[in-house]
């Protein structure tokens, strides 16, 4: 034990020498409660030696957090990697039955939670408040670098949900290699309105912020409203698509002058990144008129970290694009047959951001990787340029159609030009004839249901796809299913509309 908190992390090392002595600050936007990050990583260290001294964890053990993002959230998470635990993140608004399945497969022997969502977790399982205000001198362990720091589950858009295992040193190289790749510096302010269970919230946004250390403000959850309000005071903005699609929708309807002070606080960023789903280039395109860049957008995998970025100079981002791999990130893209190419086939990929395995799945582990490389399971190509273009993945995203392979993105892509369209995803539905038939699930823009029929959207399709590629079948739906990322839950759509048949 030490009263230093443990530097053998490269995590925890860099948060002490960064955040330990700053006096940026973690913002709550909606309450306006603020904490320097000096006072949260000291309040954390003295929490996360209490959580020690008075025995509610030992050194290795799993803790599940549960809480809404702000000041409590963090001081226990950082609470938990100080003392040399790992943390299970777990979902907000999640039913009890997956709570209950993440806190039975992580092994989590403590949960710390805020009052309000208690009851939703096993009675069995010990509970600390997230606001709790015990303290203890923060004497706490020598941590491994290669000691689990996070269980983050993986979406489950296919079978259960897997935990995957991040640590000390998987956390410390992709945080440091983002804050290169994306120029953090301390002058940064971070809006944060990502789920804190996934990589994209907990990781590349809140770690990476802090590591630097860039001011946070950190919102409970999206508003597109409070978004546009907040826009002007950072300097950085992180999303997922369907956030940007939200916000932009959100802003069209603003009256001239709020329009126009949006507009001036997009502008105004340094950076905005896109990640976790493809970013239409539709899209991209509406973010480019009032800013004259598209987003950063990004390519990573609960697994793997982010593996692929476009630069941050945005002149050199290409639309539709994930970019070229990350400095310490190798990768390699298989053919069918086994062999390297550039594309299409099986985007695999190396480096210090890479997982060690899924817990307790060794049998699931040892299938996911390939000679020492993370088999990705999503669909690549690569240019002349080496900027890399996803298919989708293999499983859900790359239909065989009679005889032929289709990739579902690029579909949709070129359904979403079309004016009546306002969401689209192309599935295959299991069928005798064509092995996938290809059909398109859409939501119709407002007032347009009229021209969604199968047969306009088909002649218009004709135009402007090779035969084979035209969906079947054309099928709205008033909103598509999707998780708390906003990635759309093909499986989900895939059942529905195979009962209809
Ligand atoms: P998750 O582990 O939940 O972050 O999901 C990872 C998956 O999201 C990847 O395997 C990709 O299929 C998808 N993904 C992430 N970023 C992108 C992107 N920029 N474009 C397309 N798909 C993406």
């Amino acid at each position: 034990m030490t009263n230093e908190p443990n530097h053998r992390s490269p995590l925890v090392h860099r948060v002490h020498l960064t955040a330990g002595s700053s006096e940026r600050r973690l913002l709550e936007v909606e309450s306006g409660a603020s904490a320097s990050f000096r006072d949260l990583v000291a309040g954390a260290a003295s929490f996360g030696a209490a959580l020690l001294a008075q025995g509610h964890i030992e050194p290795g053990d799993h803790v599940l957090i549960l809480a809404p993002p702000g000041i409590a959230w963090a001081r226990a998470f950082l609470a938990v990697l100080f003392a040399g635990g790992a943390v299970v993140a777990a979902p907000l608004a999640a039913p009890r039955s997956e709570l209950a399945y993440i806190t039975t497969d992580s092994g989590a022997r403590l949960a710390i939670v805020s009052n309000e969502l208690a009851d939703e977790l096993p009675a069995h399982l010990s509970k600390i408040d997230v606001a709790s205000a015990i303290e203890a001198p923060p004497e706490l362990p020598v941590i491994d670098a290669a000691a689990a720091a996070l269980v983050l589950y993986t979406s489950g858009t296919t079978g259960k949900p897997k935990g995957a295992v991040l640590t000390h040193e998987n956390l410390a190289a992709q945080t440091s290699s983002l804050r290169d790749a994306w120029g953090f510096a301390p002058n940064d302010v971070l809006l944060h309105t990502l789920p804190l269970h996934h990589l994209h919230g907990v990781v590349v946004a809140f770690l990476t912020a802090l590591t630097t250390p860039a001011e946070i403000h950190m919102l409970a959850k999206f508003d597109a409203g409070t978004i546009c309000d907040e826009l002007s005071r950072v300097t950085v903005f992180m999303a997922v698509p369907t956030m940007y699609r939200r916000l932009l929708d959100h802003a069209d309807a603003l009256d001239a002058g709020r329009r126009d002070a949006f507009e001036r606080a997009c502008r105004g960023l340094r950076l905005a990144t896109s990640g976790s789903a493809a970013l239409p280039v539709t899209l991209a395109e509406r973010w480019r008129t009032i800013t004259g860049a598209i987003p950063l957008e990004r390519y990573g995998m609960t697994e793997i970290g982010i593996a692929l970025s476009n630069p941050l100079d945005p002149a050199g981002r290409k639309p539709g694009m994930v970019g070229t791999p990350l400095p310490t990130v190798e990768i390699r893209i298989i053919a069918e047959d086994g062999t390297d190419t550039d594309g299409p086939g099986e985007l695999w990929v190396r480096g210090p951001s890479v997982m060690k395995g899924y817990l307790g799945r060794e049998e699931a582990t040892r299938a996911s990787f390939r000679d020492g490389w993370f088999t990705t399971g999503d669909i690549a190509v690569r240019d002349e340029d080496g900027h890399v273009r996803l298919l989708g993945r293999s499983s859900t995203d790359i239909l065989k159609t009679g005889g032929e392979k289709v990739s579902a993105l690029e579909i949709e892509e070129v359904l979403r030009e079309h004016e009546a369209i306002a969401e689209v995803a192309v599935v295959g539905i299991p069928d005798p004839m064509w092995g996938d038939r290809v059909v398109a699930a859409i939501v119709p823009k407002d007032g347009a249901a009229s021209a969604c029929t199968t047969d306009l959207l088909r002649a218009w399709a004709k135009q402007r796809l090779a035969a084979y590629k035209v969906p079947k079948d054309f099928v709205t739906m008033p909103a598509l299913p999707r998780n708390a990322m906003g990635k759309v839950l093909k499986p989900d759509i895939v059942r529905a509309l195979s009962q209809d048949n």
